[in-house]
């Protein structure tokens, strides 16, 4: 897959992301291209857009991206793409996989997405003494999605179906 480099708002090299990203930033006017490949071109009925090799942000963003990302309840509905846990269903709480009573701290390992009725039946309980499995293991999100939760909260972006990316060149 083609990554794009990101620059901060200060030209500060920040990460790489998908073209499929790149482009979705480039679209949600969140960053303007600063280099794009010298011959490809994504064409559709309206549109023609470079191909971004660099693309900076409009707006500084204060994340450490080297590091780990800052977390937050809002950026583990993200990460979980506001999906339930348990059952996959919309989530729009929190659950501390290991309850807050037992000592569960406000980690990414320890944090999941849950829905209402999941987070109520499971309360201060650990899964396993709940009897409720974790449909995947919660996990730290990578410099890319971190990225994106600092720019504009969506980990998971969507690019018109008619904008076709070319193929690498
Ligand atoms: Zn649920």
């Amino acid at each position: 897959m083609r990554q794009t480099l990101v620059l901060n708002a200060s030209y500060e090299p920040l990460s790489t992301v998908s073209l499929r990203r790149a482009v979705v930033l480039v679209i949600q006017h969140k960053a303007d291209v600063e280099h794009e490949h010298p011959a490809l071109r994504m064409r559709a009925a309206a549109v023609d857009l470079p191909v971004p090799q660099v693309i900076r942000l409009r707006r500084y963003v204060k994340v450490p991206f080297r590091q780990r990302a800052p977390w937050s309840r809002r950026g583990v509905l993200v990460r979980d793409r506001h999906r339930c846990a348990y059952c996959g269903r919309r989530a729009t709480t929190i659950d501390h996989v290991l309850p807050r009573s037992q000592g569960g701290r406000d980690t990414w390992l320890n944090t999941v997405a849950a829905c209402a009725e999941d987070n109520h039946r499971k309360a201060a309980r650990t899964p396993a003494e709940a009897g409720m499995r974790l449909l995947s293991e919660p996990f730290e999100p990578s410099p890319a999605d971190a990225l994106l939760l600092a720019v504009g909260g969506q980990a998971e972006v969507t690019l018109p179906e008619w904008l076709a990316l070319p193929r690498a060149a």
